[in-house]
């Protein structure tokens, strides 16, 4: 009898506390034959599952779960508005749950599929922020006896919201200029007191004018960054011609990019260096391959993004790809907790600062539904939406 899909089931869990995680399940014809993909976008994770259960999930029951490219192409093209991050991640739940089968089915790690193992793991940076310098060259030390060699430096700035560091107090307020001024004088800090082998990285967030972040830019190269990550919007992606032709400073970009209008044009003209995309945001494995190799052809690594809005099998996803294809750059992980791990049996591994695969068939990673029920979403009065980000005048402010 030919093999179909019978059933799409959606999960809700929250094991990691406050991240709304999304995950979807493929049942098959063969009734132990079953994957699992990411779907996970937290700001709106319900919107997501409606997608999903009430039009991709009657859209793919009947198909043959072989046809990955088939039913992706199909099911994108069924509405004829398409793209967003909504429809973007229910369409990745279902590609990397039908890769994850067809790794099954083949008896192999999904990485075999994509060529096999082009490196032994997967080299990872982590983050590192503080209220003070001081604090944070402590916790990047901390890192680095874990076997950490990359990481990320935020430090807060007094008064203010920070991304990846938080003042205390005035949690939701947020001006440029101070950030702007403080950061510079956190690279020398750490360049000053760190080994200079630590490979360092800062992430801007898209959150001021893109000539200060040029500025900013310029400032920082001297410090040797590993990257600099999203000096702008995804709107104001012109502006990668001005800031490429002033600074060698590496750049990553992307965690916000949904569509290939938007990095397209970018690893054309090699603007930036490091593809940053959130892989479900994008639609899935498939996608992201084709981007992938598309990348290589130009010299931009890539360096998904991945903290822990990410599910595990999201992250079981980065690290299939990321160790068959060769314009590897580097991995964001999250350091999952034990009720995760609980939910997510053959959650990837952590050691020595790199992501190792188990070498299960397919994703090589299952959910626990039983478990999964342990852990709801968190009963939020935004229901995972962000509060707003205000400047001193009021102003909203990007986050
Ligand atoms: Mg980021």
């Amino acid at each position: 009898m030919a093999l179909t899909i019978t059933n799409v089931k959606v999960v809700r869990t929250a094991p990691q506390g406050n991240q709304q995680l999304v995950v979807v399940k493929i049942e098959t014809s063969d009734p132990g034959l079953y994957g699992w993909g990411c779907a996970t976008f937290t700001q709106r994770a319900a919107t997501v599952v409606t997608a999903i259960e009430e039009f991709v999930k009657p859209f793919v029951i009947g198909w043959d779960p072989q046809r990955i490219e088939d039913i992706y192409q199909a099911a994108l093209t069924s509405s004829y508005w398409h793209s967003g991050p909504v429809l973007n991640n229910a369409l990745s739940g279902i590609d990397e749950a039908l890769w994850d089968i067809k790794g099954k089915l083949a008896n192999m790690p999904v990485y075999q599929l994509f060529g096999g193992k082009a490196r032994e793991a997967v080299d990872l940076y982590t983050h590192a922020s503080g209220e003070t310098f001081e604090q944070v060259a402590d916790n990047i030390r901390a890192l680095t006896e874990r076997g950490f060699r990359h990481v990320r430096a935020q430090v807060a700035v007094p008064g203010y919201a920070t991304y990846g560091s938080r003042a205390a107090g005035n949690a939701r307020s947020w001006e440029p200029a101070p950030y702007v001024r403080i950061v510079p004088k956190l690279f020398e800090y750490l360049r000053t007191h760190l080994p200079e082998d630590i490979e360092l990285l800062h992430d801007i967030h898209q959150r001021i004018p893109p000539i200060m972040a040029i500025g900013l830019a310029k400032e920082l190269e001297k410090y040797r960054l590993f990257f600099l990550e999203d000096p702008f919007a995804p709107e104001d992606n012109e502006y990668f011609h001005i800031l490429r032709s002033q600074t060698a400073i590496p750049i990553a970009m992307g965690e916000l990019f949904v569509n290939p209008a938007e990095y397209v044009p970018l690893v054309k003209d090699r603007l930036i260096d490091f593809m940053r995309v959130h892989i479900s945001d994008i639609g899935g494995l498939s996608i992201a391959r084709k981007l992938a190799a598309y990348c290589e052809f130009f010299g931009v690594r890539t360096a998904w993004h991945g903290p822990a809005d990410v599910s595990p099998i999201g992250h079981a996803a980065n690290l299939h790809l990321d160790l068959a294809v060769h314009n590897f750059g580097i991995q964001e992980c999250t350091i999952f907790n034990d009720a995760n791990r609980e939910v997510f049996p053959g959650t990837p591994e952590i050691r020595d600062g790199y992501l190792w695969a188990n070498d299960q068939p397919g994703l090589g990673i299952d959910v626990d539904e039983e478990k999964a029920k342990k852990y709801p979403w968190p009963d939020q009065p935004l229901r995972g939406g962000w509060a707003p980000l205000r400047r001193a005048d009021g102003t909203i402010n990007r986050q």
